[in-house]
């Protein structure tokens, strides 16, 4: 099927500020590639950074939207992996395969890396998307296209948990209860944590976090969170904290209450440059502080727990959309102010 003089729905981006639904030249993969029909996206803080052009890699003109996944429409000519009417869900990041770290292993820290949706590969908030097939995942039936547009979501966590040395009936702290620190709550306890705490600014999403495996939740506004966390862990401070706010007075919070010898991850976004922190601490107390982006090879691990329903990824979806509502979703501030609520927000299509 020749698809070249067709069109589809997008929603392009022409530069800071500018966003609309256009009908633009339908997609036509590569020999190594493959078309599919989008049937959901997860809407994603970075996708408001490339809007207002805080994110510098992006270069208009784009479609963007990188947390999606769809049905196989056709393959290029060297796919062997998936054929049409697959369920698929797309990893967003495209790695060479020949840089140093690409051949270690950590595609996720390619040299030569572009980003569906962010950075030189055109998106998924479009009717159809093309995907290299290595950067596809069959999901299983059970799960729907509103949890798949959770996935990626779920990735980062996964890897994070995994760089950690989070052991059974260990302590760890998570800043931050958005869907991402949710994850990391519940994924902690999955790894044998003992005692988990929740810390943030808001109440309705601090609610979450006992769903999520959270046994103590501390509100920044109300709480003495550090004099709580040193004295309830008898002076000894916690074995892990994960930085997943984004926010220097939460990392600050979170560097004042680990143990001697513990670890800090970092996982929250500081778009904003440089933040004020104090040193002092993590060399007196020996921490050892690692980042987190993505994770390499975990997107089947993250299929895998909502498929056996380890990870609830359903309840933190606050909001789903139709593709024709993001322009003006993005415009009016819906998502970056959190209006109604919203949480997480995923585009679904018929
Ligand atoms: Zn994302
Ligand atoms: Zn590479």
């Amino acid at each position: 099927m020749n698809k070249s003089n067709e069109t589809m729905r997008a929603v392009v981006w022409d530069g800071p500020y500018k966003l609309s639904l256009k009908e633009v030249k339908m997609p036509v993969p590569k020999k190594n590639e493959v078309l599919i029909r989008t049937k959901s996206v997860g809407i994603c803080g970075s996708d408001l950074e490339v809007y207002d052009g805080r994110f510098r890699q992006s270069i208009p003109p784009l479609i963007i939207g990188h947390e999606g996944g769809g049905i196989v429409e056709s393959v290029g000519d060297e796919v062997t992996s998936v054929s049409k009417g697959d369920r698929v869900i797309a990893e967003c990041l495209i790695y060479c395969g020949e840089c140093e770290n690409c051949r270690k292993g950590l595609y996720n820290l390619c040299s030569n890396h572009k980003v569906m949706g962010m950075i030189d590969y055109d998106g998924e908030y479009a009717e159809y998307f093309v995907a290299p097939e290595r950067n596809l995942y069959i999901l299983p039936d059970n799960i729907s296209w509103e949890e798949a547009g959770l996935i990626d979501t779920l990735v980062g966590p996964v890897g994070g948990i995994d760089k950690t040395n989070v052991n059974i009936c260990e302590t760890v702290a998570v800043y931050g209860p958005g869907p991402a620190g949710l994850f990391f709550c519940k994924l902690a306890k999955l790894k044998g944590a003992g005692k988990v705490y929740l810390i943030g600014t808001r109440d309705s999403r601090l609610a979450f976090g006992e769903k999520y495996g959270a046994d103590v939740i501390l509100n920044t506004q109300k709480d003495k969170v550090e004099e709580y966390i040193i004295n309830d862990t008898n002076g000894r401070g916690v074995d892990l904290v994960i930085e997943s706010a984004g926010s220097h007075q939460a990392l600050n919070s979170g560097i004042g209450v680990i143990k001697k010898g513990g670890e800090l991850l970092i996982y929250g976004v500081f778009g904003g440059g440089p933040v004020p922190v104090d040193i002092q601490p993590i060399q007196m107390n020996e921490l050892t502080i690692k980042g987190i982006n993505s994770g390499p090879f975990k997107y089947p691990v993250a299929i895998n727990l909502i498929s056996k329903g380890l990870i609830d990824a359903k309840s933190v979806i606050s909001h789903t959309f139709k593709i024709e509502e993001l322009p003006n979703l993005f415009a009016t501030g819906f998502i970056s102010n959190r209006k109604e609520n919203y949480m997480k927000g995923v585009v679904l299509f018929d």
